[in-house]
């Protein structure tokens, strides 16, 4: 699932690419993927696109006309920015064709991603969006705190829960409670005030590098061939390897179908 490195990479490669650009031709070969209308897409050929921003896992491209074009990629979105005539890939959703013959293309293997087009002062009314917890890397310090101190659960389902902190995902999650030296399954109500401040400065400070590391892989590699990109985590799906920081080999543990990984030595459970 791309998490806010993988999307601000994206962000990154796209906002230059589609400058000043118009459409003139939109498809749907997937058209259930575009929730509010594949017929509707279809009015955004003539107008061009701005600014994209990013919140939580969504990514929001501003048109002229006032209008936002809502992405979540879920688990297999890919985006490509191809010329027209490129081959296309499996799993084609939709295809946004500019007047400088390139095409921003969205494939998903499966099929579960989100389009919408909504009015820009609408963009509560994307499912999901209006419960959205605050941004994780537009959070303060002590909003974070005030927010965290109400949840009481294990603290890698806290952070992975969009509705208390947008856009971190099992991967990150994984990075962020390594990076901070706290197991995934502890609690937070038996964390103290400095552990919860090292996480706030441990969710900055590793999904800054992250971001850094895969904007440069898309830079040089460009978008279609991957969804999300891996190669650099320290721990996530890591299992059997040993530890960056101590050694010992790193734990895997699969639930419901998505694996934890962390260090049983740095990240105790109970301390
Ligand atoms: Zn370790």
């Amino acid at each position: 699932m791309p998490e806010i490195p993988d999307l601000e990479a994206i962000r990154h490669y796209l906002m230059p690419r589609l400058e000043g650009l118009t459409v003139t031709r939109v498809e749907a070969p997937i058209p259930w993927l575009v929730r509010s209308g594949a017929v509707e897409l279809e009015s955004i050929v003539g107008h061009g696109f701005g600014e994209i921003h990013r919140l939580g896992k969504f990514l929001i491209f501003f048109m002229d006309g006032d209008r936002l074009l809502v992405i979540n990629p879920m688990l297999t979105g890919r985006f490509h920015w191809v010329e027209a005539g490129a081959r296309r890939p499996p799993r084609l959703g939709v295809v946004v064709a500019f007047d400088n013959g390139h095409e921003l293309r969205y494939s998903d293997q499966r099929r579960m991603g989100r389009i919408y087009l909504v009015a820009r002062d609408q963009l509560d009314t994307v499912p999901q969006i209006a419960k959205l917890g605050p941004d994780a890397m537009a959070v303060g310090e002590e909003e974070f705190l005030a927010r965290i101190k109400k949840r009481a659960g294990q603290i890698k389902n806290t952070l992975t829960n969009g509705e208390f902190l947008a856009g971190i995902g099992n991967a990150y999650s994984d990075e962020i409670l390594w990076e901070a030296q706290l197991h995934p399954h502890r609690r937070r109500s038996t964390m103290s005030e400095e552990d919860l401040r090292r996480l706030y400065a441990a969710i900055r400070s590793t999904i800054e590098w992250a971001s850094g590391v895969v904007d440069q892989t898309v830079k040089e590699e460009g978008l279609g061939r991957k969804e999300e990109w891996r190669q650099h985590l320290q721990v996530h799906r890591r299992a059997g390897e040993p530890c960056p920081r101590c050694g010992e080999p790193i734990k895997g543990q699969v639930r419901s179908g998505s694996e934890t990984n962390y260090c049983v030595k740095c990240q105790p459970l109970f301390t």
